[in-house]
């Protein structure tokens, strides 16, 4: 019987490589000190976002570029939202916003603080048998005009991200869409 002897320059070890959009090091510990310790402190631990796998995740949106964030903070409500940026203020950090993350040119990503204003911010009612509707900014577009369509109703911007895009986004992005014209593109809406 005859035995195979493996060929070396086949079955040793390759020198790996790192990829190159690896986070860098210092990603692996979080939030880096003190901002973790100070914003815990400002919101509470359940606000701030500080992890690892937190910072790798919200540093893409719907764009070709990736800008990893120092931290990503969720708060719930006004109070928290004024204390946010008074802090931002005081610490001259600059705080980018994100809703539905669809932007396609980076709008929604930072280097600085990422603030999700999705996740808490869904409230709609609608009004004045659906003349109106009063919004916050993390409802989804599609959302809203699913509630209006019972009044025959719809908001003006049509972006093709609709199941996906939030108020907030829609109104900062100026969003447009194949079905809107400029009469109808500004929503006409009053703060929940
Ligand atoms: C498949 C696809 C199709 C698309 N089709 C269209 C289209 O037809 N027309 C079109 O115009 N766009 C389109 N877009 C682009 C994008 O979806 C829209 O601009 C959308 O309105 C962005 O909303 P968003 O909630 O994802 O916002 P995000 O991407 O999360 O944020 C957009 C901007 O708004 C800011 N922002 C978010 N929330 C707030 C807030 N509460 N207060 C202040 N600022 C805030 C963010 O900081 C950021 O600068 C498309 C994107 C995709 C991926």
């Amino acid at each position: 019987m005859t035995l195979l002897s493996p060929d070396p320059t086949r079955t040793a070890p390759k020198a790996s490589i790192a990829a190159p959009d690896r986070a860098p090091d210092w990603v692996a510990d979080g939030t880096p000190e003190p901002l973790r310790s100070e914003l815990v402190a400002l919101l509470g631990e359940d606000r701030v976002h500080a992890r690892a796998i937190d910072i790798v995740r919200y540093a893409s949106d719907a764009s070709p570029y990736r800008m990893l964030p120092q931290v990503v903070l969720a708060p719930r409500d006004l109070a928290e939202m004024v204390k946010l940026l008074g802090y931002a203020r005081r610490s001259r950090k600059p705080l980018v916003f994100r809703a539905g993350g669809t932007s396609l040119n980076g709008q929604a990503q930072t280097s600085s603080i990422l603030v999700d204003v999705r996740r808490h911010w869904q409230r709609a009612r609608i009004e004045a048998g659906g003349e109106r509707v009063r919004v916050q900014p993390g409802i989804v577009l599609g959302r809203v005009n699913a509630l209006l369509a019972r009044h025959g109703r719809r908001l003006g911007p049509d972006p093709a991200s609709s199941d996906i895009a939030c108020i907030g986004g829609v109104i900062a992005n100026n969003s447009g869409g194949m079905r809107c014209g400029a009469a109808r593109s500004r929503p006409s809406m009053a703060p929940a």
